[in-house]
């Protein structure tokens, strides 16, 4: 019996049709803010699960295996890209949700394997290591409980450093802490800080509106409210639509983005993972080097920023975990969590290895 990629329990779903696969072009296009523009982006965000045989996805997949010649296996391709990492720092950024655990249809369970724990605990021994995700630091370090690593959460808006320590400042890039590399000390940005009370506010206002909506529930990621809609009937997307769209029409300085299964309040600064990319680097004092391969592994749509970021810079790598085909800046691909921790394994050998040397 084959797996069902992206923590699907959905047993009897059909494989996405070729228009259901499509991806929009990067980068997306503003929101229009009406209910069906929505309604349809929430489809695109969302394809329906794949059925594929794990460890060989491409084996009866054609249109899997032709998508793979475009962003070939990151397994496959490891000699080359260890030969291009050489004598490199190399930098490690990790999404979670679908990265390193699987998609589950409640998102508090999204929990990590206690094996992956450990293969990300090792690899931040080996070097810096983080995770940036759309859910605010806290609940990222709920789930992780690993303090040596890097934490950007809330899309990058909201950055800590290792040992898990938390502060608060208002701006701003005048905290970069350019050529200091101290592993140990604790570096934190706020990007966006000032809209904290407007966030919470819209987080309350949606509760109130869709509480009446089997299925669906609003989080709060402190710079960002998430209206996941991944339980809910595909015949009420339109009132999650329409019930976010309603709310956010109050707001002209909160913007929308669409991940898989979930609506994306945030607000609009010039900031993103991508952003959170280059500043982590500048934080370590790698933003001008020659001599740093950063390697991004994500999933998302929001992911997309930061593969942009190391495409443009020619510095490093993005990965797309993803076990349908769609369109990336990435360069390389994983099929699910499960081969990013067959990836992270071989990267932390390949440094121990390097370091005997
Ligand atoms: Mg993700």
């Amino acid at each position: 019996m084959g797996s069902y990629a992206n923590g699907s329990t959905c047993a009897n779903e059909d494989p996405p049709s070729a228009e259901e696969m499509k991806e929009p072009a990067f980068p997306p296009k503003p929101m229009p803010l009406h209910a069906n523009g929505w309604l349809n982006d929430m489809k695109i965000s969302s394809p329906t699960a794949v059925r594929v045989n794990i460890g060989n996805p491409g084996a009866f997949d054609p249109i899997y295996r032709a998508w793979t010649k475009k962003y070939p296996s990151a397994m496959n391709a490891f000699e080359k890209i260890v030969a291009y990492g050489k004598g490199k720092k190399t930098v490690l950024f990790l999404d979670y949700d679908g990265t390193l655990s699987p998609i589950v249809d409640e998102p508090d369970n999204a929990i990590m394997s206690d094996q992956m724990r450990e293969v990300v605990r090792n690899a931040a021994l080996h070097l810096p290591t983080a995770i940036i995700s759309g859910r605010s630091c806290d609940k990222v370090f709920d789930f992780v409980k690993l303090t040596e690593l890097y934490y950007a959460g809330s899309h990058g808006m909201d950055i800590i450093g290792p040992m898990g320590k938390t502060g608060s400042v208002t701006d701003n890039r005048s905290c970069t802490n350019s050529g200091a590399k101290q592993d140990k000390e604790v570096k934190i940005f706020q990007a966006a800080s000032e809209f904290i009370p407007m966030i919470d506010e819209v987080f309350g206002l949606l509760i109130e509106k869709i509480r009446g909506i089997d299925g669906a529930k609003v989080e709060n990621n402190k710079f960002c409210v998430s209206v996941h809609y991944r339980n809910v009937n595909e015949k009420d997307w339109p009132i999650v639509a329409q019930c976010t769209d309603d709310v956010l029409k109050a707001y002209p300085r909160l913007r929308l983005s669409h991940g898989r299964k979930v609506l994306e309040v945030r607000p609009v600064i010039d900031w993103n993972k991508g952003k959170a990319v280059e500043f982590l680097l500048d934080s370590l004092g790698l933003a001008d080097s020659d001599n740093v391969l950063p390697i991004y592994i994500g999933d998302d749509r929001t992911d997309e920023d930061a593969f942009k970021v190391l495409r443009e810079d020619k510095q490093g790598f993005g990965i797309l975990v993803s076990s349908v085909p769609k369109e990336s800046h990435a360069v390389y691909s994983l099929v699910d969590p499960s081969e990013v921790m067959d990836f992270l394994k071989r990267l932390v050998k390949w440094k121990e290895e390097e370091a005997l040397k």
